[in-house]
C-alpha cells in the first residue's frame, strides 16, 4: 500500500513553521509498512489544495492531510476534501456535543464558526480529538482512503496514535514494534549487514533511522493481536542482536546512549570525570542529563586553553608545543590528568578542531582525538569528522560516549570492538 502526505498551511510555505508533522507521519507510516513516495506542502488555497489532492489520489492508496481543520475561514481542508470526494457535509451530532462540552468545561465562549468543525462529509468516519475541538476525518471511497488530521502537533500526534494507526493496521489487527539501538557502526555498514533480512521481510518490517552516530532499527509487526505481533517481532530482534553483537546497546526505545553509558558505570561501580576542550562541557551536560548519574559522576573540566591544560591537568608545556593541543599524546595526558586529580576510575577527554578556523593541512577542521581511561588503561582514537562547528562538536560528544561504552565493556569482559 502506498501513502502520500499533504501538509496544508501557508505558514509552512513561508517557512514560518517547520513541517514536523510530515517528518512524524513519514516515520510512523514506514513503521506501518506503508510506502510513501510523495509528499507535498500547499497553502490555504482552495484550488491549489484540490489540485494537489486530486493528483495524490491518482497515484496513492492513502492520502493523509494535516492542517486546516480549524474554525476559521482559511481552514478549508475538510471542505475541499469533501468536494474532491463528491460528498456533502452534514452536522455530526457526537462531534457537536464534544465541542460543546470542550467549551463549557473550560468556561470558554463558543462562537458560531466552531460548529463548522462538527461538519463531517457524508459516509466519513469522525476521529475523536482528545486535545482540541476539530475531529479528524476518514473518507473512504473508490478504493482510496483520505485522512484529515488537525495541524497542531499536540492534537495530531495523539489522534494519529490513538485513532489512525489502529485503523491503518486493520480493523481487528494491531501493530507492535521494538527498536534495536546500535552504536559504533555506520548507517551504510549497518544496512549492508542486514540487507538480506530487510529484503526478505514483509511482516515484520525493519525501518532504519540514523541519528547522531547511532543507528536505530525499528522492527514492526502487524497481527491479529499483540501477542501474535510480539511473536513475529521476537525472532527478528534476536537475529539483529546476533548480527550486531556488542554494538547493540539497548532494545528499549526509551533508553538513550548516555543512559546506557550511565547504567554501565553504575553497574560496575565506576566513578567518572570528563575533560573537554572543543566540546566545552557538552559531554558533561549529556551525561548529567541522566537522572541518577550523581552516584558516579565526579568532575567535569573544561580546559580550553593550553594554559588551562597545563595548570589544571599538569600537561607539560613542552608536549603541548611539540605535539599541539589536538594530538593523540595530549588527549591521553588529559584523560590521565583528569583521573588523577578527580580520583575517578573512568576519565574521558576530548580535544579537537571544531572550526571554522584553526585548521591546517596537517590538522584539518574536524580532526578530533578522544581518549578514555578506565582504571589506568587508556585508549585514544583519532576521528575526522565532517560538518560545521555545531555538528563536529555534537558528533564528538556522541563518539566519546560510544568510546566510553566500548572501553568499559572491553575492560570488564572479553569483547573487543573494531571500528565499523
Ligand atoms: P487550528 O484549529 O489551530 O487552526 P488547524 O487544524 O486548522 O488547527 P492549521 O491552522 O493549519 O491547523 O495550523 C495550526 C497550527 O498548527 C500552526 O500554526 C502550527 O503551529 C501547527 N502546524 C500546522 N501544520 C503543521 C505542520 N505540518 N508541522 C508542524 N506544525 C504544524
Ligand atoms: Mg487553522
Amino acid at each position: 500500500m502506498t501513502v502520500e502526505l499533504i501538509s496544508v498551511g501557508t505558514e509552512l510555505l513561508l517557512g514560518n513553521i517547520v513541517n514536523t508533522n510530515a517528518a512524524y507521519l513519514s516515520e510512523k507510516c514506514a513503521d506501518l509498512g506503508l510506502s510513501c513516495f510523495y509528499q507535498s506542502v500547499v497553502g490555504d488555497n482552495e484550488e491549489r489544495l484540490a489540485a494537489v489532492l486530486k493528483t495524490a489520489l491518482e497515484r496513492s492508496d492513502i492520502v493523509i492531510l494535516s492542517g486546516g481543520l480549524g474554525p476559521t475561514e482559511d481552514d478549508l481542508t475538510k471542505e475541499v476534501a469533501a468536494k474532491v470526494m463528491g460528498r456533502q457535509l452534514f452536522m455530526h451530532e457526537p462531534s457537536k456535543k464534544r465541542i460543546e462540552e470542550y467549551f463549557t468545561s473550560r468556561n470558554l465562549e463558543l462562537t458560531e464558526n466552531n460548529w463548522k468543525q462538527a461538519m463531517i462529509p457524508e459516509g466519513a468516519i469522525a476521529v475523536d480529538n482528545e486535545n482540541g475541538t476539530a475531529p479528524g476525518v476518514i473518507i473512504e471511497g473508490e478504493g482510496k482512503k483520505v485522512i484529515l488530521l488537525p495541524g497542531p502537533p499536540n492534537e495530531m500526534i495523539p489522534m494519529f496514535e490513538g485513532g489512525i494507526m489502529p485503523y491503518l493496521a486493520g480493523d481487528e489487527g494491531t501493530i507492535y514494534s521494538q527498536t534495536v539501538k546500535i552504536c559504533g557502526v555506520g548507517e551504510s555498514k549497518a544496512e549492508t549487514m542486514i540487507k538480506d533480512i530487510i529484503d526478505s521481510q514483509d511482516n515484520p518490517t525493519i525501518a532504519t533511522y540514523a541519528k547522531n552516530c547511532e543507528v536505530h532499527l525499528r522492527v514492526t509487526a502487524k497481527a491479529a493481536d499483540e501477542k501474535e505481533a510480539k511473536k513475529l517481532v521476537k525472532p527478528v530482534v534476536k537475529e539483529l542482536k546476533n548480527r550486531f553483537g556488542p554494538y547493540v546497546y539497548t532494545t528499549n526505545a526509551d533508553i538513550t546512549l548516555e543512559k546506557a553509558v550511565a547504567d554501565l558505570l553504575i553497574a560496575n561501580k565506576l566513578t567518572v570525570s570528563t575533560v573537554e576542550s572543543c566540546t566545552g562541557g557538552m559531554l558533561a551536560a549529556r551525561l548529567i542529563n541522566v537522572p541518577g548519574i550523581s552516584d558516579v559522576y565526579k568532575s567535569g573540566y573544561i580546559t580550553y586553553s593550553n594554559k588551562a591544560k597545563r595548570k589544571i591537568l599538569g600537561i607539560k608545556k613542552g608536549l603541548l608545543e611539540k605535539k599541539g593541543a589536538v594530538s593523540e599524546e595530549v588527549a591521553r595526558e588529559m584523560a590521565k590528568g583528569a583521573a588523577l586529580i578527580s580520583k575517578a576510575e573512568v576519565a574521558v577527554s576530548v580535544t579537537g578542531i571544531a572550526g571554522p578556523d584553526g585548521g591546517t593541512e596537517e590538522k584539518p577542521v574536524g580532526l578530533v582525538y578522544i581518549a578514555c581511561n578506565v582504571c589506568g588503561k587508556i585508549k585514544v582514537r583519532k576521528y575526522n569528522f565532517r560538518g560545521n562547528r555545531a555538528k563536529i562538536r555534537e558528533t564528538s560528544v556522541s563518539s566519546a560516549l560510544i568510546l566510553m561504552r566500548q572501553c568499559i565493556l572491553e575492560y570488564y569482559s572479553e569483547v573487543a570492538f573494531d571500528r565499523k
